[in-house]
């Protein structure tokens, strides 16, 4: 397979070839980039980088357009989100098939990703046509009001892993509490995390100057958060970036939104059904070969059943196919980086090193990391601790609930956890003490339905949250508005 065979209709190579998008499709890239499918190596395409005065140049644009849009009818505001929807649902084969070729997914993770971004699109579509904010009580003849405005311009920086879906969900809910937005999408998922939205929003008619998108690297995500223009930036990526860009933008008094990594905990209890423990292990474990945010990356597993679960998830994982998803139906695709593949087999050898047993993979081919089990994990070892991003099911045997709550709980991060149990009160009790933002019983950690409030805690992100009832905090910012007919004769 080589690039023509990537569906053209919908974003034609020429387009965005080298170019970035700032309304219209642009010359103005500082550097050029290749665009390379992870499983192939094949080369997709050229995509241009900005640099910090590119940035500034949109910023300084996103912020002229911004009010106009803002002043729009609110249903007209609407309409621009629906069609987008509709757009993105006649061309859905395209955009599954650029997730798959750009990102490595596999096709049904792809198909799920667009489903999601969808959804996005129909859910802010119901912003614009809300409740704005409050009637409040004040003295006889004073109208006062608590309403929600737009920030202005938001950054929005987003990684590679559901490239489409962690960008859209911020540039959706943005645009359509009446911001504009500058996007930087990673580099190594520009296409599909970036220009895919700009010809979304472009064809559903999006007036030109309030959607960026420039890819680069980490000094055009520096630029944007410093840039005077830009009032928030909506960050997802890993705590270390994050901390980076929340002390940039503490600087230069910006609100900021991080939503980071994890190390995420699934308890499964001695009273759990077995086999629906494998189906939710293995889905928290390996979707998108590990590299979500939300990924299963402690299995902890009671004493009673911990060594028929651990014999079935080896096996499990020993059976998992793994390859190019553009080509055949696998289970896993490929890493998307070395980088990636070498951090991770750096960790798998580490653990081993420090005690843990290698019951499964541990090895790779090219970027194709074969699924890998390491039991009797505890917790000094660099598997229990670290972000590993990759196939790998670290198992950690566990004796009382108490001691369950305390191994979820020895963590900086606290992004999602889960309980399997059948008895839902036990679940749910020991639940309650685990100190996460996104908690789940008798499920697996990987969950995400758009209009839930979505973030953690910890380094796990800055209090924030993104998604359904949170946009509106997330997104705008309060203005307190009284009216009186007459000024008042103040007496001083
Ligand atoms: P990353 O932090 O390397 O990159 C994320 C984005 O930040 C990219 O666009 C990158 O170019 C940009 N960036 C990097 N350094 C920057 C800087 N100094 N200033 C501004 N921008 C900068 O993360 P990644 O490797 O792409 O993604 C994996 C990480 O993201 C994992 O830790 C994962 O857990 C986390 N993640 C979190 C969520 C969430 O919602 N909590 C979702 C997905 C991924």
């Amino acid at each position: 397979m080589n690039s023509t065979s990537l569906p053209a209709d919908f974003l034609p190579a020429h387009l965005w070839t080298n170019l970035l998008f700032t309304g219209t499709w642009e010359a103005g890239a500082v550097a050029v980039s290749p665009v390379v499918e992870p499983a192939t190596d094949n080369l997709l395409g050229h995509i241009g980088n900005a640099d910090a005065a590119q940035v500034a140049a949109s910023a300084n644009a996103a912020s002229a357009a911004q009010s106009a849009w803002y002043q729009q009818p609110y249903d007209e505001r609407s309409a621009v989100l629906r069609n987008a929807a509709q757009v993105a649902e006649q061309h859905f084969d395209a955009i599954v098939d650029w997730l798959v070729r750009e990102s490595g997914s596999t096709r049904a993770k792809a198909a799920f990703e667009t489903t999601l971004s969808i959804k996005v699109l129909h859910e802010s579509a119901g912003l614009p046509s809300r409740s704005q904010g409050e009637v409040l009580p004040s003295t006889s003849g004073r109208l006062s009001l608590a309403r929600r405005r737009p920030l202005g311009v938001v950054g929005v920086i987003s990684p590679f892993n559901f490239p489409l879906y962690l960008a859209i969900r911020a540039v959706a809910p943005a645009l359509a509490t009446g911001n504009a937005v500058v996007l930087k999408p990673d580099p190594r998922t520009a296409v599909c995390g970036g220009f895919v939205i700009a010809r979304l929003f472009e064809l559903a008619g999006l007036p030109a100057g309030l959607l960026h998108v420039l890819p680069g690297g980490a000094e055009a995500g520096a630029a944007l958060t410093s840039d005077p223009h830009v009032a928030m930036i909506q960050f997802t990526g890993s705590t270390g970036a994050g901390r980076k860009v929340g002390e940039a933008a503490g600087r230069h008094l910006k609100k900021v939104s991080l939503e980071l990594g994890g190390k995420n905990s699934l308890i499964v209890l001695d009273d759990a059904d077995l086999d629906l423990a494998l189906a939710n292990a293995t889905w928290g474990v390996y979707l998108h070969q590990g590299q979500i945010c939300m990924s299963t990356g402690r299995l902890l597993v009671q004493r009673g059943i911990y060594e028929r679960f651990l014999e079935r998830l080896v096996a499990k994982a020993k059976s998992l196919t793994v390859g190019d998803p553009a080509t055949t139906n696998v289970d896993l695709g490929p890493l998307i980086n070395a980088q990636q593949r070498d951090h991770a087999h750096r960790v798998v050898q580490a653990a081993q090193q420090a005690g843990a047993r290698l019951d499964a993979g541990g090895g790779y081919d090219g970027l194709f990391f074969a699924p890998t089990v390491l039991s009797g994990v505890t917790r000094d070892n660099p598997a229990f601790n670290e972000e590993i991003f990759a196939p790998v099911a670290v198992v950690v045997p566990f004796d009382t609930d108490e001691e369950a709550i305390a191994l979820a709980n020895d963590t900086e991060y606290g992004l999602s956890a889960a309980v399997l149990s059948r008895d839902v009160g036990r679940a749910l009790k020991l639940g309650e003490r685990l100190r996460v933002g996104l908690l789940h019983i008798n499920d697996q950690t990987v969950n995400d339905e758009v209009i839930n409030p979505f973030g953690g805690v910890g380094a796990s992100g800055n209090g924030a949250s993104i998604g359904g009832p949170a946009n509106w905090e997330e997104f705008t910012q309060w203005q307190w508005l009284t009216v009186k007919s007459d000024a008042p004769a103040y007496p001083l």
